[in-house]
Formats: C-alpha cells, sequence, structure tokens
C-alpha cells in the first residue's frame, strides 16, 4: 500500500465538479453554524464577482478526505447527486472548490437559517399542528421530487430538514443518498430506519418508500420533540422497530384525529401499504392546513427572538457568575 492508496484524491473525470481557484479568497466573515461527522458547516459572505447572491450568505460545508481511500469518493457521490437536483424544497448546491493541499472539498449551497431540529431545540412547548403540517408538506414536495429522479434520501429527520428566511423546509444532507430506485445497504439513522433497513441486512431490498416511514418518524421527533424510544440505545431500538407495532404521535397530546391518521398512514410496516410521497400530499390533513409560508416566517422570527433572549440570558448569568469569582462570592 502506497499514500495514493491510503488517500484517493481526484484524478481528471472528478475535477470536472469542481472550479479552480482559491476559495479562501472569494467568501469572508465564515462562522461556524453546524457540525458533522465530516468536518463543519460554516455561514459565509459571497465575495464571488459574478454570483447572484454576491453581498449574502451562502453557506459552505467543509469536508476533509484526508487518510481514508474511501472518503473522496464519496465526496464527490454526495456533489454528483446534488448538483443535478433542483427543486424549491432541496437545498441548491452552488459551486465545490478543492483545496487539494489541505485535502479538502468545500461544498457552497444556499444559506437556510438552520433545522426544524433547531427550532424544536429552542421552542420551550410544542409547536403548532399547523406549523408541522407547514414543515412535513414542504419536505414531501421535496421528497416526490426525489423519487422521481429515482434517488432515495435514507437519512430523513428533522436535523436534515432546513429552514429558509423565506420561510421554505428544505431536504438537506445527500451525504447517505443513494442514487437508485432501490438499495439494500444498512445506511440512515438508527431511530428514524424502517423496519425493511433493518430487515434488508438479512435478504432483500428497498425502495424510497424508506423515506416515507423515516418522516412518519420525523413527524413525531417535531410534534412530540423527540423520536420514539430516544431514551433506548440504538440497538435496542432498531430491534423494536423490526418487531413492534409501528409508533404513533403522543396520545394524550392534543393533536387532532386527521394528523394521527396523517402520520399513520406513513407508518405501516408494510412498505406497500405505506403512502408514497404524492399519495401523502393529497391527505385531509394538508386539507385542514393550508399553504402558507408566512406561517413559518413567523415562527422562525419567534425562535430568533428565543435564541436572542436565552443568549442575553447567558451573557447575564455568565456576567454575574464573573462578579462572583471576583468579589470571592458564593
Ligand atoms: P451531516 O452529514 O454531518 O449531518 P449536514 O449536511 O446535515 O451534515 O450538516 C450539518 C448541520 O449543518 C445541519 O444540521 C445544519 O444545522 C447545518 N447546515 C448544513 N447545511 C446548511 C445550509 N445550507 N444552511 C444552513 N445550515 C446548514
Ligand atoms: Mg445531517
Amino acid at each position: 500500500m502506497n499514500a495514493f492508496t491510503l488517500s484517493r484524491g481526484p484524478n481528471r473525470e472528478d475535477k470536472k465538479y469542481f472550479t479552480s481557484g482559491d476559495p479562501d479568497t472569494l467568501f469572508s466573515d465564515l462562522q461556524e453554524i453546524g457540525h458533522g461527522a465530516f468536518g463543519a458547516v460554516y455561514c459565509a459572505l459571497d465575495e464571488r464577482p459574478k454570483s447572484e447572491t454576491r453581498g449574502q450568505n451562502v453557506a459552505i460545508k467543509k469536508m476533509s478526505y484526508a487518510g481514508k481511500s474511501e472518503k473522496f469518493t464519496d465526496i464527490v457521490h454526495e456533489i454528483k447527486l446534488l448538483e443535478r437536483l433542483r427543486h424549491k424544497n432541496i437545498v441548491r448546491l452552488e459551486e465545490c472548490f478543492l483545496k487539494e493541499k489541505d485535502h479538502m472539498v468545500w461544498i457552497v449551497m444556499e444559506y437556510c437559517l438552520g433545522s426544524a431540529s433547531d427550532l424544536v431545540d429552542v421552542q420551550p412547548g410544542r409547536l403548532l399542528e399547523s406549523e408541522v403540517a407547514q414543515i412535513v408538506r414542504d419536505v414531501l414536495l421535496g421528497l416526490s421530487y426525489l423519487h422521481s429522479t429515482e434517488v432515495i434520501h435514507r437519512d430523513i429527520k428533522a436535523g436534515n430538514i432546513l429552514l429558509s428566511e423565506n420561510g421554505l423546509a428544505k431536504v438537506a444532507d445527500f451525504g447517505s443518498a443513494s442514487n437508485k430506485s432501490s438499495a439494500n445497504s444498512f445506511v440512515g439513522s438508527p431511530y428514524w430506519m424502517a423496519p425493511e433497513v433493518i430487515l434488508a441486512m438479512e435478504s432483500g431490498r428497498y425502495t424510497g418508500a424508506i423515506d416515507l416511514w423515516s418522516l412518519g418518524i420525523t413527524c413525531i421527533e417535531i410534534a412530540d420533540r423527540k423520536p420514539p424510544m430516544f431514551t433506548q440505545n440504538a440497538m435496542a431500538a432498531l430491534y423494536q422497530i423490526a418487531q413492534s407495532d409501528p409508533p404513533t404521535l403522543d396520545q394524550n397530546a392534543d393533536w387532532s384525529h386527521t394528523f394521527h391518521s396523517f402520520v399513520s398512514c406513513l407508518l405501516k410496516k408494510n412498505p406497500e401499504e405505506r403512502f408514497t410521497a404524492t399519495e401523502a400530499l393529497q391527505h385531509s390533513w394538508f386539507k385542514d392546513n393550508r399553504e402558507n409560508p408566512q406561517e413559518l416566517v413567523e415562527l422562525i422570527d419567534r425562535t430568533k427572538r428565543l435564541v436572542r433572549e436565552q443568549d442575553e440570558k447567558q451573557i447575564t448569568m455568565q456576567y454575574k457568575k464573573m462578579l462572583r469569582i471576583y468579589k470571592g462570592g458564593d
């Protein structure tokens, strides 16, 4: 084995996905906004001379391919997939850069404010059912498009649903996606995983229907603040998903009968009985909750205010702590 097999670098074929030039000179004010297994995501000011978003924010996912030989292949796979996707409910890839000297790839994307999981974390209580419906409808529109192009996302969860300033929810993070209409590998996040993905370890294949199961779990995650079985370890949860009846929304909360019915149509253990994305969009839950991006804009504003208040409280707490330390108090 030599250095090349240890860390497969880009070949000529791969290079067509990358813009040449040093991205350090094209973006400024990088601030970390998210973190994942691959590295970090930054918000940055776009200073590209010919860019439509010049002077505005973009998101940059910096991924390192140092070390493992498969990593670069995985990154190029994610880029190839995202590059051909164009939909208002799929996060848009703008441009990719290669910093060969640092073994880094920069993926420049449209900037979103944060994930649906961040929203749930910041809000002290439950979201309104109509707010959940706005997010879920957008994800379904994104999924319906993805499945029509034979892409399976394979990691639908609130942390991978991003919200834009104008009140749209967008499917993000194509690091686990498959570009075939059926697949058989064990990929995804345990608590959100469809039974047939767990069982496909032994036999069989699965289709885009797995994303609809994960969306059903995501409905519970967004509405009841945690996916089912979150207090159990991942192995026990996987076993239960495969063996037990499908989970439901919290029966003691005030969710409407229609919302319960909608979630149960997504959480069918048999993928053939499960709604497709297009069918799910026809459910009466969406007739009760008409499309209204303004509702998400207001939710985002409320969340921003809460974050600011929490920041201020924390600064005050730190200040008080410092005072105590300096004064030598308790
Ligand atoms: P991972 O594969 O590590 O989960 P993601 O692509 O999901 O990587 O990004 C991790 C986090 O970074 C997201 O949960 C989100 O908070 C943030 N993030 C990713 N892309 C964007 C974006 N385009 N705009 C704003 N935040 C983003
Ligand atoms: Mg993610």
